[in-house]
């Protein structure tokens, strides 16, 4: 077992084979901040094994996401640090010594059957129901034997020769793990050609980093038992582990693609606030104290231990995650929110950053009228293209129309009370007095206020809801509040354009 007083060094050792999942940052996270609350080490690892599937692209956006969530690291691929390199690839050299090492001492072998015979092997245990492992044809070969074959060109793999015996690691999410030896095969540790494989370079590259724990997805633990058994023969102290649980979708399986993104970058380019992303990322299969759901990284930090992770599985429930990010949205400066918000806007062709500029006040006016409602940086074009779009061109949504429809003489009342307007935006009337006024006018001819604002906020906004309809016509300015409501007179005149469509009921 590890000495539990030496300082701390966890590490993230991502493969650079796709974007970061979302269960990588939540890894990352979790590792961060026992490093950060023990006053240890981080460590950023890049196991670039799989050569066919790394690309220094995935790399790069492996590093800009964790940073962007605010996760830093001590030491890493970029930033270097006392067990340099710490891209995999590049420690070649030290997994062959590792390799030589085990040969030499025989906790490792030479194999040369071929996959055939393997196949041959695979196949005849499972006719008999046997357990499938290797059966050891080479683990006997003398040294001689070894160097004549690879002499006459023959090219081994290198197995690990699994002792017998139990196995016991400390696991500090599932607590004591116990195994029979027996249970693990004589597992490949170097292909065939040369190429060392996951199981055998992570053990190799935790030694040399002097990790002290490791913490990683569930997904891991079946490899645990085989590095645990590598330490051992190596004679070196074996961490301590966390295996965290799988992050589930809503259908309770295993988070994939079927239930909603999984990669991080999606949830930043659909503009989820990145101190949402990161709280909630908590929550996944930890709590602060079971009752608080939003809280900052500090407070992780400060509170963070691996044994209060939980065993079951965590739930991924994307409705909280929306409700979450909305939270963080509405406590947000509006200063600020316009700028997150400022990407998405120009993305969606609404305006130019010029026009941003310059209409500065006006634009932060507009995000404020939308800051109860949006969830995500991402949903708010959409709520306010109307505010950029021609008088005579606000696209009107199916409910808002309806809504308008609904109303018992909606053209002529919004015609009415077009004069009345007309008239008390020419008086100078503030926002305030045109709210007080319109009250006292709808009172006066005995309506309903649904019988003018269902018609007016679908004239001014295309919306079944939205901000309140006196901020919204100081949003447009008087002038385009007039012209759309003639335009909406006209439209709303003429029968609704699905209606022919329809079928005669
Ligand atoms: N490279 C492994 C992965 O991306 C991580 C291995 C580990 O943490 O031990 O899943």
């Amino acid at each position: 077992m590890s000495d539990s007083t030496k300082p701390v060094r966890v590490r993230f050792a991502p493969s650079p084979t796709g974007r970061l999942h979302i269960g990588g940052a939540r890894t990352a996270l979790f590792n961060w901040a026992y490093a950060r609350r023990r006053g240890g080490k981080f460590l950023l690892r890049i196991e670039d094994t799989d050569r066919e599937r790394s690309t220094d692209e995935y790399e790069r956006a492996i590093l800009e996401g964790l940073r962007w969530l605010g996760i830093n690291w001590d030491e890493g691929p970029d930033v270097g640090g006392p067990c340099a390199p710490y891209r995999q690839t590049e420690r070649i050299d030290r997994h062959r010594a590792y390799a030589a090492r085990l040969l030499e001492q025989g906790a490792a072998y030479a194999c040369f059957c071929s996959s055939a015979r393997l196949e041959e092997l695979r196949q005849t245990q499972s006719a008999r129901k046997e357990q499938q492992a290797y059966d050891r044809k080479c683990a006997g070969l003398s040294a001689a034997e070894v160097q004549a074959r690879r002499a006459a060109g023959e090219q081994p793999v290198v197995r690990f020769r699994v002792p017998e015996g139990s196995t016991r690691f400390v696991d500090h999410v599932r607590g004591e793990v116990v195994f029979d030896n027996k249970e693990v095969d004589d597992w490949i540790m170097v292909r065939a050609d040369g190429l060392p494989i996951y199981n055998f370079v992570v053990v190799c590259d935790d030694i040399d980093m002097g990790i002290t724990h490791v913490f990683r997805g569930e997904e891991h633990l079946v490899n645990t038992p085989k590095q645990v058994l590598l330490y051992q023969a190596l004679g070196e102290a074996v961490p301590e582990f966390g295996h965290l649980p799988l992050m589930l979708g809503s259908d309770g399986k295993k988070l994939s693609k079927r239930t909603g993104d999984t990669a991080l970058q999606d949830y930043q380019e659909r503009g989820y606030p990145k101190e949402a992303i990161v709280n909630f990322l908590c929550l996944q299969g930890w709590a602060l104290n079971g009752t608080t759901e939003i809280f900052s990284t500090d407070e992780l930090v400060a509170h963070f231990d691996i044994k209060d992770v939980t065993k079951a599985g965590a739930i991924f429930d994307l409705d909280k995650f929306q409700w979450m990010a909305g939270e963080y949205i509405r406590k947000d400066s509006i200063e600020h929110l316009a700028d997150m918000c400022a990407p998405f806007v120009l993305r969606a062709g609404l305006a130019t950053e010029a026009l941003l500029q310059q209409r500065r006040a006006w634009y932060l006016d507009v995000v404020r009228g939308e800051q109860e409602r949006i969830r995500t940086y991402g949903e708010l074009p959409a709520r306010i293209a109307y505010c950029f779009a021609k008088d005579d061109a606000v696209v009107y949504e199916p409910d808002a129309e309806k809504n308008a429809r609904k109303q018992a003489a909606a053209v002529e009342t919004l015609g009415a009370y077009r004069s009345w307007l007309a008239d008390s935006l020419g008086r100078g009337l503030s926002t305030a007095e045109l709210r007080e006024g319109t009250k006292a006018w709808v009172g006066a001819r005995g309506l309903k206020m649904p019988a003018l604002f269902q018609p007016l906020r679908c004239a001014l906004t295309g919306h079944a809801g939205g901000p309140d309809l006196f901020d919204v016509i100081a949003l447009l300015g008087g002038e385009s509040a007039l012209a759309r409501i003639d335009a909406a007179l006209s439209r709303l005149a003429s029968k609704p354009a699905t209606e022919g469509a329809q079928g005669p009921d």
